[in-house]
C-alpha cells in the first residue's frame, strides 16, 4: 500500500468501516510509515478529543424553552395552509364576472336614458298620428271645446292654448302614450305643417330650460312648466317651432 492510498482510507480505518484485508493493509503501512503514522495518530487525537466531554455543553432548559417560543410564531405561520385557489376557481371566477357583466351591467349601461327614451316616444307617437285616421280623436279649432274633452280620460288637465291669431290653428286633441304613460297630445297646424304638442305631469318640480332635438326629419322641443312637461315635434324649421313653443309657454 503506498502513502495515497493509505491516507485516503485512515479514516474508514479508524470507523472500522474497512474489511479485513484492507484493514490489515493499513496497519502493515502504518508500522512501516511514519508520515502516515504520525496523520492517524493526529486523527486518533481528534477523534478522542471529540468524543471527550469537554467541547459538549447541555442547553441550559430556559434557553431551549425561549428559542421555541420564539420559532412558534413563524413555524405555526408556516404551517397554515396558504390562501391559495386553484387556477380553475380563479379562472371560473373571472369568466362567472365576465357574464355578470354581459347579463346586468351592459344592460344598464347601454338602456337608453329616460330623456332618450321619450325623444323616441315623441317621435313614434307624430309619426303615427299622421297616418290616416290617427290624428285627432276630438277634431276641433275650439279650445273651449278640446280641453274639456280630456276631462275623465287623464288624471291631469292639460293646458290648451289659442294661438290662431299667430298662426298655428288648433286641429284637434287626441289621447297618446309617452313617457310612459297616457299624454294629451295637442294637434296644431302651421301651413301645411303638423305639429304634435304632448303634454303630461312632470316627475320634477322645476322648471327646466327648453331642449331641442332633431330626429328622422323632425325638430322636437322639450320643456317643463307649471309641473308639466311638454314636448312639441314638427317638420316645421327650427325657428318657427321655437316660436310655437315661446307662444305656449306665454299663454299656459
Ligand atoms: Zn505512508
Amino acid at each position: 500500500m503506498i502513502c495515497s492510498e493509505c491516507r485516503t482510507v485512515l479514516p474508514a480505518f479508524l470507523d472500522g468501516e474497512l474489511d479485513v484485508v484492507r484493514q490489515v493493509e493499513v496497519e502493515d503501512h502504518l508500522r512501516t510509515c511514519d508520515a502516515c503514522s504520525r496523520i492517524h495518530q493526529a486523527q486518533l487525537a481528534l477523534r478522542s478529543t471529540l468524543k471527550s466531554g469537554e467541547l459538549y455543553f447541555r442547553a441550559p432548559v430556559d434557553l431551549e424553552r425561549k428559542i421555541r417560543m420564539a420559532a412558534q410564531p413563524a413555524e405555526r405561520k408556516s404551517m397554515l395552509p396558504r390562501p391559495r385557489m386553484p387556477a380553475w376557481i380563479g379562472a371560473s371566477l373571472a369568466a362567472a364576472a365576465v357574464v355578470a357583466l354581459a347579463i346586468f351591467v351592459w344592460p344598464v349601461l347601454s338602456r337608453p336614458s329616460r330623456t332618450e327614451r321619450i325623444a323616441q316616444d315623441v317621435v313614434s307617437a307624430h309619426i303615427r298620428s299622421l297616418m290616416p285616421g290617427h290624428l285627432t280623436d276630438v277634431p276641433s279649432s275650439e279650445h273651449h271645446t278640446v280641453k274639456p274633452w280630456f276631462a275623465g280620460k287623464l288624471d291631469f288637465s292639460p293646458p290648451v292654448a289659442d294661438l290662431s291669431a299667430e298662426g298655428f290653428q288648433l286641429v284637434g286633441g287626441r289621447l297618446d302614450y309617452a313617457a310612459d304613460r297616457p299624454v294629451a297630445a295637442l294637434v296644431y297646424r302651421k301651413g301645411e305643417h303638423l305639429i304634435n304638442l304632448f303634454v303630461w305631469p312632470s316627475a320634477s318640480k322645476r322648471q327646466s330650460p327648453e331642449a331641442a332635438d332633431a330626429r328622422q326629419g323632425y325638430n322636437l322641443l322639450f320643456w317643463t312648466r307649471g309641473q308639466a312637461d311638454f314636448s312639441a315635434i314638427s317638420d316645421l324649421n327650427a325657428a318657427e317651432l321655437k316660436q310655437f313653443a315661446d307662444l305656449v309657454r306665454a299663454r299656459t
